[in-house]
């Protein structure tokens, strides 16, 4: 058995290269048209068959190699708006947007695990190389979902990857289940009847309301949730009026929920118009809830996560047990509808994703690149 990062490490230059090149070119999500075309261009280069505009910015490569299982890869190409403070030569070169969690180098990984396997061949089937736009916030895993990926390019497994900062590089962590949150963002609107500051008799205060409301909402997950469950819900928002005395018409508030089940995200919901409407007819006003699901819960199949463990335990060290986190990874869309399952690598001692002094770590491009390739090798094994 070949080890794979050993091969992709001879290509270190030529990657380095590529992913300094597009982390100088941050695009934000569902608008990454020069990354798109820069991974296109470089898969054509390998021989490899290109699908554009899958979703919007998306791009699918297909590697055929015989009749056994087909394998999903996934990275992410978009970046963040905020300003780049990282110092080094190739920094972003457009104020405001900046490649501050890493998916340059997750796109340069799939890259060179897609040279990689083009290249050795060591697999029956075919693999789908995935480059998803809009990771951040845009919706582009169901924009892919919704242009048909999974029916364009039928998949029995489906692997995610992301860079993982204070992991040292050669590390791997996983774990199978739940592993990242769903999201959610809220919106509420209380409605009042306004008027004078001096004369609330006069009025349906919905500054009170709301408050009220902020309070009884704490009790979601001290009181709903199995002690046993988790889940965050945090009230960040809280608009009212403008004058000292003025009562205002209405509020709004807004904030975060998190779970990690989509029964959890279904429960916290309901409780939420519950405690709004019920609240709100309690002062006589009343309330409107929108609630909107970002990302579902990342939850891996046992099965595949063992499968890229083992992959990912020949190659450097790997923990299984890897800690589930509150923040979400829209991958989770796609591991919804395919089974598969999703690993960081270690980035090493970097600033992290999402701060301003962040630089994705390109010692770590040949284990991203390598563990994604020998997930493949093990999930459809070349006979004889
Ligand atoms: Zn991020
Ligand atoms: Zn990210």
């Amino acid at each position: 058995m070949t080890n794979p990062v050993e091969t992709i490490r001879q290509w270190q230059n030529e990657f380095t290269t590529i992913r300094r090149d597009i982390h100088a070119h941050p695009e934000l999500g569902l608008e990454e048209h020069r990354t798109a075309a820069l991974v296109a261009a470089k898969l054509r280069e390998m021989g490899i068959e290109v699908h554009e505009g899958v979703g919007k910015t998306g791009v699918v490569g297909v590697i055929r190699n015989g009749n056994g299982r087909r394998i999903g890869l996934r990275a992410d190409m978009d970046a963040l708006a905020m300003v780049e403070e990282s110092g080094v030569g190739h920094a972003s070169t457009t104020p405001g947007k900046m490649h501050g969690c890493g998916h340059d180098g997750h796109t340069t990984m799939l890259l060179a695990a897609a040279k990689y396997l083009n290249e050795t061949r060591r697999f029956d089937g075919t693999v789908h190389l995935i480059f998803q736009p809009g990771e951040e916030g845009a919706g582009g895993a169901l924009a892919m979902l919704e242009d048909g990926l999974f029916e364009r390019f039928p998949c029995d497994a489906v692997f995610g990857i992301h860079n993982r900062p204070g992991l040292p590089v050669g590390q791997y962590g996983l774990r199978p289940g739940p592993m990242m949150a769903g999201v959610a963002f809220y919106d509420i609107v209380m409605q009042g009847v306004g008027g004078h500051g001096a004369r609330p008799e006069a009025t349906v205060d919905p500054v009170v309301m709301g408050s009220a409301v902020v309070q009884a909402l704490q009790s979601i997950v001290s009181r709903n949730v199995p002690p046993i469950d988790r889940a965050v819900v945090s009230v960040t928002r809280f608009d009212a009026g403008n004058a000292y005395n003025v009562i205002p018409d209405r509020v709004r508030l807004g904030g975060t929920v998190r779970a990690f089940s989509r029964e959890m995200m279904e429960l916290v919901e309901k409780r939420m118009r519950g405690i709004a409407e019920g609240v709100a007819a309690g002062f006589g006003g009343t309330a409107t809830v929108d609630f909107r699901v970002i990302t579902t819960p990342l939850v891996n199949d046992p099965e595949e996560t063992e499968a890229l463990a083992a992959a990912a335990a020949a190659l450097g060290g790997t923990k299984r047990d890897f800690p589930a986190v509150m923040g979400g990874e829209d991958f989770a869309f796609m591991l919804e509808k395919c089974p598969g399952a999703y690993i960081v690598t270690g980035n090493g001692d970097t600033a992290e994703v999402h701060n301003p002094k962040y630089d994705f770590n390109d010692e770590a491009i040949p284990f991203g690149a390598g563990v994604l390739a020998a997930v493949v090798e093990r999930k459809a094994p070349r006979v004889g």
